[in-house]
């Protein structure tokens, strides 16, 4: 066995939870290793989640635009879809971010370990690279950040071709003209959005009551609205009992709530019904590292039950999301290197989906907000009333504020409509400074832009709505 390698903190898995708390570690003068099996840093958020997604949703906004150019006084030629063009322009963000990602683990002198790495005994990871070669890495704390993968229904197996995951569906070669998708959250809904604009016909199944699940249900029946006009078809409160692969691609039973029954047919099953933290191959087994369902369970400064063990982003049970990922590994980082950090509020972590349209949420729905005995007050406001969004020909949807009556406290934001996800910015920071409703409409928002509908949306929770 070779001599083995000290450092500081050795980080198992190189994705946004993982790499960002190298480059914390270093700032923090930790020694840090970096271990990733893959030949590219940068997880699954990077290669197969929130970046090639976002690239081909511009691609598909790019071609929603080009083809309804002539509204803005615009001629083009004919407006055709080049999926090799459409994965090319995705390939290339990819490559370059990847290789900003190497350049920051240079630039803070952060070990990069290229293998599978897998705790052995207290102190010592051992990495397993291609060709079964293997080394131990001696570390006084160790940060699991090795994340999930795709989830798949009992019996289900990928083709890559009929059968796919999100994995898959990044890069078909060819656009289905029928199109499935079992799973209505973020995910899903993008792809919906995206082939859908690309040609496909799109039907959504999922098996709760609505839409985008984890949203407040006034956005959900907004987003089923949207896409029901889109001519997206969705079904809710509908379950998979049956998938047969056919010939011209596949047959799904399905039954609804109700009891009703049918068979879809379609070239192309999308799954995507959530994730599965990796964590089985991880070395666990024998520590006190515990599991609940797969997931590894952590405190508030994300500590496993092995002292010097921490777990971050899609391996705990905490929402799957790449912003959080980055934010507890700065948590565990910090607490790592004896720091006090705050324990991250995640009542105040943005939810994002980029579909068409878009819609982002932070702090509480209204039906939480009840739950938990708040007195609640309700303000919206319609982007068809702001004249930005006239300008740019989206005038759908709204921003919703939900606020307590007894302090004026802001509870939470939810917006679908243009430039959601970009929006939520403010909602966050008002949630993070503790702001009351009325500090929202008291800030000026320019004119005209988009984010007024933040304003007047707290003005209509006091009934003082000047625009509507
Ligand atoms: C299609 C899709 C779209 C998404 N879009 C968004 C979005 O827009 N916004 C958002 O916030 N989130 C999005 N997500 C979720 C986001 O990608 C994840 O929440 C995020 O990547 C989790 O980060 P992580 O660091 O925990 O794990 P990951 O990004 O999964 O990284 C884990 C890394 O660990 C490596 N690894 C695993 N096991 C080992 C091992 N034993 N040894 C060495 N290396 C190992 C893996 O190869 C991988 O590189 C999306 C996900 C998908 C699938």
């Amino acid at each position: 066995m070779a001599d083995p390698k000290a450092f500081d903190l050795t980080i198992i898995g190189s994705g946004p939870g993982g790499y960002v708390a190298a480059i914390r570690a270093a700032q923090l003068g930790l020694k840090t290793a970096l271990v990733e099996k893959l030949s590219a840093l940068g997880g699954t958020c990077l290669h197969v989640g929130c970046i090639p997604t976002k690239a081909l949703l511009h691609s598909a906004e790019v071609l929603d635009t080009a083809r309804g150019a002539a509204r803005y006084g615009i001629t083009t030629g004919e407006v055709k879809l080049d999926l090799a063009g459409v994965h090319k322009h995705k390939t290339s963000v990819v490559r370059r971010l990847a290789k900003g990602v190497e350049f920051l683990m240079k630039k803070n002198a952060i070990t990069v370990v290229n293998g599978h790495g897998r705790l052995q005994g207290p102190g010592r990871v051992e990495v397993t690279a291609a060709g079964e070669k293997k080394e131990t890495l001696a570390s006084r704390n160790v940060l699991l950040a090795a994340g999930s993968v795709a989830k798949l229904l009992p019996g289900m197996k990928v083709d890559g071709a009929r059968l796919i995951t999100s994995t898959e569906a990044l890069s078909l070669e060819f656009v289905p003209q029928t199109m499935l998708i079992l799973g209505a959250g973020a995910v899903g809904m993008e792809f919906a959005s995206i082939y859908s604009s690309f040609g496909s016909k799109v039907t959504v199944v999922e098996m709760l009551p609505r839409v985008l699940p984890v949203e407040d249900d006034d956005i959900s029946a907004e987003m089923r609205k949207a896409f029901r006009k889109r001519g997206i078809a969705v079904k809710v409160d509908t379950r998979v009992t049956d998938v047969k692969m056919v010939d011209k691609g596949v047959e799904v039973a399905v039954e609804e709530a109700g009891g009703g029954r049918e068979t879809l047919q379609a070239d192309v099953l999308l799954v995507a019904v959530g994730r599965r933290p990796l964590s089985d191959d991880l070395g666990l087994k024998g520590t006190k590292v515990e599991l609940d369902r797969g997931y590894v369970k952590v405190d508030g400064m994300m500590r496993t039950g092995e002292p010097t063990v921490y777990a971050i982003g899609d391996l705990v049970p905490t929402p799957a999301l790449a912003h959080l990922a980055s934010h507890e590994g700065i948590v565990a980082v910090e607490a790592i290197a004896g720091l006090n950090p705050h324990p991250i509020n995640y009542d105040q972590v943005p939810n994002a989906t980029y579909s068409e349209p878009e819609v982002a949420s932070i702090g509480l729905s209204e039906r939480v907000a009840k739950e938990r005995g708040h007195k609640v007050k309700v303000g919206r406001f319609p982007f068809a009333a702001i004249s930005k969004a006239g300008i740019s020909g989206a005038q759908e949807g709204f921003v919703k504020l939900v606020g307590d009556e007894r302090y004026d406290e802001l509870l939470g934001v939810h917006i679908i409509g243009p430039k959601a996800t970009e929006l939520i910015a403010e909602g966050a920071l008002a949630l993070r400074l503790e702001s009351t409703v009325e500090e929202l409409f008291h800030a000026v928002h320019a004119h005209p832009t988009l984010s007024e509908a933040m304003g007047e949306a707290a003005l209509n929770l006091h009934a003082r709505g000047i625009h509507f």
